[in-house]
């Protein structure tokens, strides 16, 4: 029997199955999105399987959807279980696409037995929280966030950089 593939559900959930429980940016998570980086461990490993099950000569088997997970848990809707991987994502990486995800999760490996970082400005050296991005280099407080602003426009306008001992 032929049967034509629905291209359109081909949505990626490998960056679930990179992320550890102890990455800092997986403890921060609150329920809903805890729940939803769990679902969509099950949606990354059903993947990776039925990949590996089309090599051999078994064939593909029906994939997982939210209805399958939803089944068996007292009040959870397929809906729900969209939602909550939705907000998983968009928790961790923004609303940003599979590419900048990538990267992302390139940092956070990278990151990871590393020693926390400490706030950029001159006379703090507050721990920057582990599940800040890369780019951020100061801590919150008021006059940290000055320091933060003037490196901002210090880069913006080269021009204004003292003159570098050369
Ligand atoms: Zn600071």
């Amino acid at each position: 029997m032929l049967r034509k593939r629905r291209r359109k559900r081909r949505r990626s959930y490998a960056w679930a199955l990179r992320l550890r429980d102890d990455d800092p940016q997986v403890q921060a998570l609150d329920q809903e999105a805890w729940l939803g980086l769990c679902y969509a461990r099950l949606f990354a490993e059903d993947a990776r399987k039925r990949r590996k099950d089309a090599l051999s000569e078994d064939g593909a088997v029906e994939a997982l959807t939210a209805g399958d997970v939803a089944e068996g848990e007292w009040e959870l809707s397929p809906v729900q279980v969209n939602t909550r991987i939705k907000r998983a994502r968009t928790v961790l990486f923004g609303e940003r696409g599979e590419r900048a995800i990538f990267n992302e999760l390139k940092r956070i490996e990278a990151r990871r037995g590393q020693p926390p970082r400490r706030c950029a400005a001159p006379g703090c050296s507050k721990e920057l929280p582990l599940h800040a991005t890369a780019r951020r280099r100061y801590c919150r407080g008021s006059r940290c966030r000055v320091a933060a602003l003037r490196a901002r426009r210090r880069s913006a306008s080269p021009q204004f950089e003292p003159h570098a001992a050369t």
